[in-house]
């Protein structure tokens, strides 16, 4: 059984997508093994910094690794009516969407966790609990400067994010869609996704300004002569806004206002994660519109994993360097260059007096 405390931590992976175009091309980041890797120190070249997160994944990692060790297990609780969260995070062009969509050939979290559940809801129907029934139902959404925007059934106001008295959080008047296979999910949320808010930055010509959240949910209804008993878990998959910065991508105007609202909402999620991890009694749901609609998926008795992508080359550097601090449960400062290879029997030398942590906001001023 799992320790109460491990409920509310977010497990943090990270992922380092290969190099795309020149195979020649400078990295700037390695990894050293199954939950570490290191890049170099932009404030002294005789240094590396060395990052451990709960796992790691290099360039050679494949959709069904990070599905495997990261998400699957986390899908049961969702068959039990518990609420799980999956978020990918990291700047644009580092792979976010590739990990939660993926494509037809290699196909990514959100196709695997539906196939995943609808084959589990036939073995379990078929197997030991065939007097439970189940549906699976998604809505599909957008945050976008701070408001909620339903990709299924495009209206055009913000909708309220509202918690009833159980303290379940939800949407009214949000689209949902029921389901009877991946096929038909896909049938649905391929035209819902033409809708999502897409603008050119210098970056990434579909870079996506808003965070988009897929919300899956899975209805078990058990029927007897005397009662009705039922039980809904839901399932967050998260693809969030880039995290990149304003200077390196050009903003201006319209998108400089995205990028602090993508910004404030990144940077609230931050604090709650970290709130989460160590254990904090407060934790600061309400001040953004995303980490309040997770309120009952993230934390407490829900289930979350936050997938970081980042990529390997220089042009990115200020930006995985961010990225890795943000999301880092520790960091360490090594008395040695940066390398490419890493020899698993040298020991390396761990500097003193080196802070912990470090928010995003600090690269951002
Ligand atoms: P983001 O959503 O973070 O902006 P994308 O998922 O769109 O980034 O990835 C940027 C590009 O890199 C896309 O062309 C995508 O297909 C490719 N890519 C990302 N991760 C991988 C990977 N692990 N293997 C192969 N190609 C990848
Ligand atoms: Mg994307």
């Amino acid at each position: 059984m799992a320790v109460k405390s491990e409920g509310s931590r977010v497990q943090v992976a990270v992922r380092l997508r290969p190099v795309l175009s020149k195979p020649t091309v400078d990295k700037c980041v390695s990894g050293i093994d199954q939950k570490s890797l290191e890049i170099w120190n932009w404030r002294n070249s005789k240094q590396s910094l060395r990052f451990e997160f709960d796992n790691f994944f290099g360039e050679e990692s494949q959709q069904k690794d990070i599905f495997s060790k990261c998400v699957r297990p986390l899908l049961r609780h969702t068959l039990q009516g518990q609420n799980v969260s999956v978020f990918a995070y990291g700047p644009t062009g580092a792979g976010k969407t590739y990990t939660m969509q993926g494509t037809s050939d290699q196909p990514g979290v959100i196709p695997r966790s539906l196939y995943t559940l609808f084959r589990a809801i036939k073995n379990s129907e078929k197997g030991p609990n065939p007097e439970w029934k189940h549906t699976i139902s998604f809505s599909y959404l957008e945050i976008y400067q701070e408001k909620v925007y339903d990709l299924l059934e495009v209206k055009a106001h913000d909708l309220p994010i509202r918690e009833d008295q159980q303290r379940n959080i939800f949407i009214s008047n949000l689209g949902e869609q029921e389901i009877t296979s991946v096929q038909d999910f896909q049938k649905h949320f391929q035209p819902a996704n033409q809708n999502r808010t897409t603008a050119a930055t210098k970056l990434n010509s579909r870079s996506s300004r808003s965070h988009s959240v897929l919300l899956v949910k899975v209805k078990k209804t058990k029927e007897t002569d005397k009662e009705v008993r039922s039980q809904i878990g839901k399932l967050y998959l998260i693809d969030l806004a880039g995290s990149e910065n304003n200077k390196k991508t050009g903003n201006q105007g319209i998108r400089l206002k995205e990028s602090g609202c993508i910004n404030m909402s990144l940077f609230q999620l931050g604090k709650v994660v970290d709130a989460l991890n160590q254990g904090l009694p407060r934790i600061p749901y309400r001040d953004s519109k995303l980490t309040r609609l997770l309120q009952d998926s993230l934390g407490g008795h829900a289930h979350a994993c936050m997938l970081t992508n980042i990529a390997p080359e220089q042009e990115f550097y200020m930006d995985t360097y961010t990225t890795l601090n943000f999301a880092a449960k520790s960091r360490n400062v090594v008395n040695k260059p940066f390398v490419r290879e890493i020899s698993e029997t040298k020991k390396i030398p761990e500097a003193k007096n080196v802070p912990q942590k470090r928010s995003i906001s600090d690269e951002e001023n």
